[in-house]
């Protein structure tokens, strides 16, 4: 909106994939029987004490170096408290005043051009457990239940500046930041399971004013519930404050099925929780040689890795961004390419076919018959003029459903190009020789009738002629004895 700016930040939970919780040793699968994952520690039995998993710091510090965070050396656990019936200590396990690590960003690109967003803090924490409201099986409209399956797994808060200026920066953002988590293998990314929650703090400004009150969103579990959210957020405020309101700091609560967010509870700030560091846990210390072990796991990130791909490829922006969206792709591209030598038709075939197919037989990549190696064969027998473009793409479809080699599908279905100059001459004037009307016809100026000449080769030759070469040899052949 004309004379007026949006400042948004995102605060994201993302659930770590441990085998264990945080704090005691409690599977953390999903989707387990209620209640069959907990102890005297998830629990909050008194005298029952917290043990850190090592795993969920290596994790939370792999993602704090993929965003160009600084890992301090120690941090602080702390109690956050407060009351609800899912969080059964009466206070949360958290890091406050001295988080795990600080100071990162990520780079962002979008119609409105490219943006460094900052990251201001992450840190570790403890998830609480689930209340089902909506619960079927014998409990009535009015009676909650409490799963605490989920009390204690583990979670990084990935707190961002307030660096966003609109929704559709928001949703790239969030995209890269899951981007990287998965990339980490440090979260699922899954948003349906809530293994990825977004809260969205969103405020307006009129051009060249102070920063106006925020309100905070809360758990947004979607890219699209994200962007409504935001969107919402923003022309709810300007209206407003155009209408001479003020906006107050609060909680809101996105309501899917209207689009619209509507006030939760008044906003608390930090000193309500009475934070006090963690007694029963001492300081986290992570060693310089336990981040040079986690540094040295991590893959290449997506945002260098499309550069890398734009850079030395020469691929679009477009291209590169797509082929990086899981690290699972981008490695299928570049086994492809060492396979197929030529980057742009590596690129084409995993963004358009590889992609394409593995959607419309709902197969993932993982599954795929069709290997890098078998891909890339395929090219290099499109580039050596050994098969058409058009023969090549049958060989594919049938490639993914039998996982047979591309030279023996070529040969077993005759799909071979026909590029022998002589063999593709004598089809042509066999062609020119029985269609004498539209010759003479062509030869008296209706020079249109050349794409009839080309069809006729194409079908006397079964679709195998090299295109190139009976183009050339049609005109030497009707320009020449028609003069
Ligand atoms: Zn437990
Ligand atoms: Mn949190």
């Amino acid at each position: 909106m004309p004379g007026w700016e949006a400042i948004i930040g995102l605060e994201v939970h993302a659930r770590l994939l441990t085998r264990t919780k945080l704090f005691c040793a409690c599977e953390t699968a999903f989707g387990a029987p209620a209640n069959t994952r907990v102890c005297p520690v998830c629990l909050g039995y008194p005298g029952a004490l917290p043990v850190l998993n090592e795993a969920a710091v290596e994790l939370a510090a792999g993602v704090a170096l993929a965003t160009g965070c600084a890992v301090h050396q120690e941090s602080v656990f702390a109690r956050k408290n407060y009351f609800y019936p899912d969080l059964p200590k009466g206070y949360q396990i958290s890091q406050f005043d001295r988080p795990l690590a600080t100071g990162g960003y990520l780079d962002i690109t979008t119609r409105e051009g490219a943006r460094r967003v900052r990251i201001h803090r992450i840190h570790i924490e403890e998830d609480a457990g689930k209340l089902i409201h909506d619960a079927t099986g014998g409990a009535s409209q009015d009676t909650s239940l409490v799963d605490l399956n989920r009390a204690g797994t583990p979670l990084i808060e990935i707190v961002s500046d307030p660096d966003l200026r609109s929704s559709e920066e928001a949703l790239a953002y969030l995209t890269r930041l899951r981007q990287v988590v998965m990339y980490c293998d440090a979260c699922d990314g899954n948003m349906e399971e809530g293994s990825l929650r977004c809260d969205a703090n969103v405020s307006v400004r009129r051009d060249g004013e102070p920063l106006g009150t925020r309100s905070e969103v809360k758990n947004l579990n979607s890219f699209r519930f994200l962007a409504k959210a935001v969107d919402f957020e923003i022309e709810r405020q300007i209206a407003l404050l155009e209408t001479g309101g003020t906006v107050v700091q609060e909680t809101r609560l996105f309501d899917p099925a209207t689009g619209e967010t509507r006030a939760m509870r008044s906003k608390e700030e930090a000193h309500d929780y009475r934070y006090l560091p963690e007694p029963d846990l001492p300081p986290l210390v992570v060693s310089a040689a336990a981040l040079d072990r986690v540094k040295a796991r991590l893959p290449e990130m997506p945002a260098p890795r499309a550069e890398r791909y734009r850079r030395d490829y020469g691929l679009s922006l477009e291209d590169s961004e797509t082929l990086v969206a899981t690290r699972e792709l981008a490695e299928y591209f570049e086994r492809t390419l060492a396979a197929a030598a030529s980057p742009r038709a590596a690129a084409n075939w995993v963004r358009n076919e590889v992609v394409g197919l593995c959607n419309q037989k709902k197969t993932p990549l993982s599954s795929f018959l069709v290997t890098p190696g078998m891909l890339g064969e395929l090219i290099r027998m499109i580039d050596s003029g050994e098969i058409s473009g058009k023969a090549a793409k049958d060989a594919f479809e049938e490639m993914a459903d039998s996982g047979e080699a591309p030279h023996a599908i070529v040969e077993r279905r005759g799909l071979s190009q026909l590029s022998d100059p002589e063999a593709i001459r004598e089809i042509v004037e066999r062609v020119v020789a029985s269609n004498d009307a539209q010759v003479a016809l062509y030869r008296a100026g209706k020079t249109g009738l050349f794409g009839h000449f080309v069809g006729q080769v194409m079908k006397a030759s079964r679709g195998r002629a090299n295109p190139e070469i009976a183009n050339r040899l049609l005109r030497e052949i009707l320009d020449r004895d028609g003069s």
